[in-house]
């Protein structure tokens, strides 16, 4: 199939699809999401994934972390609830989902076996719940080669090393993006291609090219800022190929905005989340 439906994604694009609260507003209308993630070590990754879905606007996020985990998310973000799974250092058991307008998964989760094991038995017993799929939970998956287990309309975002693990090598960009746009169709599951322009692969085999954002960005818990967005995105009842675009956009934006003020050698990802408010503004 050599018919090509690529789009270049501008502020003019985003804004239009960018919806606002209204006066009697309540928590709920903007969702409650659940982001489960993090083992010893990398509970930073939850930190930075449960603020940047706070600073888009979910109505109520929670964390599920192994326990420890607890404190740290308590005292680094009060605004996100916290769950733990009854383990100390890394995730042995998942929780249940019916609560929760979006579920985003895979920050900071490592790549211990037992919670690659929960895991391939969590995608089983949850087929019917899209999820946002992000780092160690993609690798686990890679691994254990069930992608065929991904629920549909799930949202996966790899960087290139992460896509390697997926889809294996790939001949050169045309050749990627045709591979992931047939495993996108096949699953019916979105792909967020992570780097320098970010595409956005959609099962209708739409390919989406980001214009935001920019090199400081490529430093350490970037990523995971942007699950916890377009995690949000779902939360707040956009659908997965929208969420994806938009996260992406604003992501960059974001990371736009930061640099008027820091250096990018010195943006870290904890200014991309700070400055998602201002990223909105501009889109306003
Ligand atoms: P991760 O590797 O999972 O931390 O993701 C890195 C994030 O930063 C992704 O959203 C990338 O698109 C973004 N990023 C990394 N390098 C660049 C770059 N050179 N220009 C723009 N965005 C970048
Ligand atoms: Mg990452």
């Amino acid at each position: 199939n050599t018919k090509s439906d690529s789009y270049y994604v501008e502020q003019e694009k985003v804004k239009g699809l960018v919806k606002s609260g209204t006066k009697f507003s309540s928590k709920d209308d903007f969702g409650r999401v659940l982001l489960i993630g993090g083992s010893k070590g990398m509970i930073g990754a939850m930190t930075l994934a449960a603020k940047s879905a706070m600073y888009t606007g979910s109505g109520v996020v929670t964390a599920y972390v192994p326990n420890c985990g607890y404190t740290i998310m308590q005292t680094v973000v009060p605004e996100v609830m916290c769950a733990t799974c009854d383990n100390e250092n890394h995730i042995t058991t998942y929780p249940s989902l019916e609560h929760y307008n979006a579920v985003g998964i895979g920050c900071g989760i490592g790549l211990h076996k037992e919670t690659a094991t929960a895991l391939i038995t969590f995608l089983k017993e949850n087929k019917d719940k899209k999820l946002v799929i992000d780092a160690d939970a993609l690798n686990i998956i890679s691994e254990h080669k069930c992608l065929d287990k991904v629920p549909a309309e799930s949202i996966l975002t790899p960087h290139e090393k992460e896509l390697k693990r997926l889809i294996g090598e790939w001949d050169n960009d045309f050749d990627k993006i045709s591979k992931v746009k047939a495993l996108a169709k096949k699953h019916n599951i979105v792909f967020v291609l992570k780097g320098a322009h970010t595409i956005t692969i959609a099962p209708d085999e739409t390919v989406y090219f980001n214009s935001s954002g920019n090199w400081g960005m490529a430093t350490a818990g970037a990523g995971d800022t942007l699950t916890g967005m377009i995690t949000s995105l779902v939360g707040q009842g956009y659908m997965s190929k929208e969420a994806a675009i938009i996260g992406v956009y604003l992501h960059g934006l974001a990371g736009d905005c930061a640099i008027e003020k820091i250096h990018p050698h010195s943006l870290v990802a904890s200014d991309i989340s700070k400055h998602i408010s201002t990223a909105y503004n501009r889109l306003a």
